[in-house]
């Protein structure tokens, strides 16, 4: 297996190498140059185990990985910090099947990648033989900061630097993210919302001056962001194991299609859907569930990709984002690996805010369904589904529900579908309330209380022990000082 950018004529490259670069020297994103095969039987994955499932996935696409270096890393990544003993619970709940990413440490769906990366980056470094120390810079919306910090924190010859925007994210994410613990761990607040903090540090990684000046000081850059290869493929796993799930329960046959709906902000998720069907899983639609901020949706329904719009703090912060990166992996694949067009519509995007997708490829995007839902119908969506099953989700979550039913009740399709499942609803447990009637009344840690007495629905650990912790991080800054924040840490 080997890699490339979707920008430029690189030359090819190692699993290896791509963790540890993370984003391309021309600014493209890497991508494998072909697809393996998945090369599963049916029989197999109906029982096969979350971690089976990972080292299979795994070693199709790290194929610079021995079997010990893959085993070592899946063993450490999904072990205990899970609070369920099957790692990714599949619920039926109605007609459609809840895929539940948030068992992890932080309880978020970040945390299926993000525990794993820093062992497989530990693993890369040791295999290219690499001088520099590894400083890991990432925006987050929220989630995904503090499943890096999780991730990295005390993992050797490393830094970990996240940058969230200070109003941007939740009471609880915030105190997750300024609570972190570990020796390289280094936290700050951005004046500004997501998009602000996210083109600050790809500025940062597009500096070249930038770069020898912290190569001088033993370090290079890299990210946890899912521009890196390294995260996008363990999120190949959940589909796969999901598909088995489906048929050990007898809610498909072998072979069926099945549909997933996911709730979109930076498109890696979904994209490892995409991905997991290019290796051979029968995916029909991939329905791409937006918040307000529905750039997707207009791209998916027009082609055209415009972010000349207004930018909404909505109940689903996790998905408020206008520029989704991993979009650009996709682009490259529906444009037959055309990596000149690529780097146009960057281009575009970049100076006129917006591309258009050439006709001739748009007929490719009907593989995907992109639907919205307004700040209220999430919340209606939450309520109906837990008067209705008494199943508790999140807000990121039902999303996706809403419009899994938009699309049923379009279409008529009604092959099974897996709704992928995002947070813990106690992540957002303000927003919850909220959606149950209780009417912005509780916030932070008195919310997590009250909607465990109002539902029964158990408090995940670490969340419940969030407020005995220290405030260990302060640092609220411009994002024209993000690089000077960065060059103090090392
Ligand atoms: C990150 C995140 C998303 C969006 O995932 P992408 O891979 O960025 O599309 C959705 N929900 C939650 C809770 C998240 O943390």
């Amino acid at each position: 297996m080997e890699y490339r950018s979707t920008r430029g004529l690189l030359d090819k490259k190692s699993s290896a190498f791509c963790i540890l670069q993370g984003l391309a020297e021309d600014k493209g994103l890497f991508v494998p140059v072909e697809f393996p095969e998945l090369n599963i039987s049916f029989d197999e994955m109906r029982n096969m185990d979350y971690k089976s499932v990972a080292k299979v996935v795994l070693s199709r696409f790290l194929t610079d990985f021995s079997e010990e270096e893959i085993d070592f890393c899946v063993e450490k990544a999904y072990d205990g910090k899970f609070e369920k003993d099957e790692i990714v619970p599949v619920i039926k709940v109605g007609d459609s099947h809840i895929v539940e990413l948030y068992h992890g440490k932080t309880s978020a769906f970040k945390d299926m990648a993000l525990s794993i990366l820093p062992n497989l980056l530990s693993v890369a470094m040791k295999k290219t033989g690499a001088k520099e120390k590894v400083c890991i810079l990432t925006a987050t919306s929220g989630d995904t900061g503090k499943a890096a910090l999780e991730g990295f924190k005390n993992v050797e010859n490393t830094k970990i630097v996240v940058f969230y925007p200070k109003d941007g994210v939740s009471e609880i994410q915030e105190m997750q993210m300024c609570t972190q613990e570990g020796n390289n761990t280094y936290v700050f607040g951005i004046n500004g919302n997501f998009d602000k903090a996210q083109s600050g540090v790809k500025e940062i990684f597009d500096d070249g001056d930038f770069a020898e000046e912290i190569k001088v000081r033993g370090y290079k850059l890299s990210s946890a962001n899912s521009i890196n290869i390294g995260r996008l493929i363990p999120q190949i796993v959940y589909y796969v194991y999901g598909y088995g799930q489906l048929l050990k329960n007898g809610a498909i046959k072998e072979g069926e299609k099945i549909n997933i709906s996911v709730p979109t902000g930076n498109f890696g998720n979904i994209l490892a859907g995409y991905y997991a069907k290019k290796m051979g899983l029968p995916i029909n639609k991939f329905i791409c569930a937006s918040n307000e901020n529905k750039v997707l949706t207009d791209f998916i329904n027009t082609g055209v990709y415009d972010i000349k719009r207004e930018f909404f703090v909505t109940n689903t912060p996790s998905m408020d984002i206008l520029i989704s990166s991993n979009l650009e992996r996709l682009l490259y694949d529906i444009s037959d690996c055309d990596s000149s067009l690529v780097a146009d519509l960057m281009e575009d995007l970049k100076e006129n805010k917006e591309y258009e997708l050439p006709d001739k490829f748009k007929g490719k995007l009907k593989e995907f369904y992109g639907g919205f839902a307004t700040e209220l119908e999430t919340k209606n969506q939450v309520k109906k589904v837990y008067d209705k099953y008494k199943y508790l989700m999140d807000t990121h979550t039902a999303v996706a529900h809403k419009v899994y039913e938009d699309y049923r009740n379009e279409s008529k399709d009604e092959i099974p579908t897996l709704i992928i499942s995002t947070a813990s609803p106690y992540k957002f447990a303000e927003n919850i309330l909220d959606s149950l009637g209780e009417n912005n009344r509780y916030s932070g840690f008195e919310a997590l209380e009250k909607l465990n007495e109002k539902t029964g629905v158990p408090v995940p650990k670490e969340l419940k022990i969030l407020k005995e912790k220290e405030i260990l991080h302060k640092n609220k800054i411009d994002d024209m000082q993000m690089r000077e924040a960065v060059l103090k840490t090392i």
